[in-house]
């Protein structure tokens, strides 16, 4: 891949979005991860600056104010936001970005950038979504129930995406996104 290009990956907490990533990082370091800003507290394991950059509202909305944030929305009770000058500067270095976003975002992303590859993950069912997860151990019930609240609204608007992959089988899946991103 010689050209920058920006990918949106979207789809309802619990998907696989972020195991996804990992793999796709893994066989294809060249690409970049857009690393966001939330206000969001973090995971069990998760790290400042490479899973995000935990700030306070406080903070959040500087960045809003100041225009550092390419997108932000608020997911679950918390802010999310995508830092911009990152972005463009992979961008401008001829690297492609994945930008991990819910709903909101990637809406915002489809007016500035037209020309972005938006994809959404869906799961095999909701079912097998509240099984994931509950199984990935790292929210709370409350958190859960929100997020799967969110998920049927963020399911509705599959269609409004480029593509939508089935992550049933995950290596199946991260084929059927390498294949999106790499063969054209
Ligand atoms: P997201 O980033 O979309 O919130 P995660 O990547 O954290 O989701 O995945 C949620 C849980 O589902 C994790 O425990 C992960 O191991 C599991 N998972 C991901 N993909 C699959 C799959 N294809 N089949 C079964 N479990 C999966
Ligand atoms: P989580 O709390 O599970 O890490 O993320 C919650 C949701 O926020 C997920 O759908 C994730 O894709 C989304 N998200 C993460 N970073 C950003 C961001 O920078 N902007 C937007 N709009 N959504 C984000």
């Amino acid at each position: 891949m010689d050209k920058g290009r920006l990918i949106v990956l979207t789809g309802p907490s619990g998907v696989g979005k972020g195991t996804i990533l990992r793999s796709l990082l893994e066989k294809h370091p060249e690409v970049h991860l857009s690393v966001s800003a939330t206000t969001r507290q973090p995971r069990q394991g998760e790290k400042e600056g490479q899973d995000y950059y935990f700030v306070s509202r406080q903070q959040f909305e500087k960045m809003v104010a100041e225009g550092e944030l390419l997108e932000w929305a608020e997911y679950a009770g918390n802010y999310y936001g995508t830092p911009r000058r990152a972005v463009e500067k992979q961008i401008e270095a001829r690297r492609s970005v994945i930008l991990e976003l819910e709903v909101v975002g990637a809406r915002t992303i489809k007016e500035t950038f037209p020309d972005a590859l938006r994809l959404f993950i869906l799961p095999p069912s909701v079912k097998e979504l509240e099984k994931r997860l509950r199984g990935r151990g790292k929210d709370s019930e409350a958190a859960i129930a929100k997020r799967l609240q969110r998920s049927l609204e963020e399911i509705a608007a599959k269609d409004e995406f480029d593509l939508a992959i089935v992550n049933e089988n995950l290596e199946t899946a991260i084929k059927e996104i390498e294949t999106a991103i790499f063969s054209n």
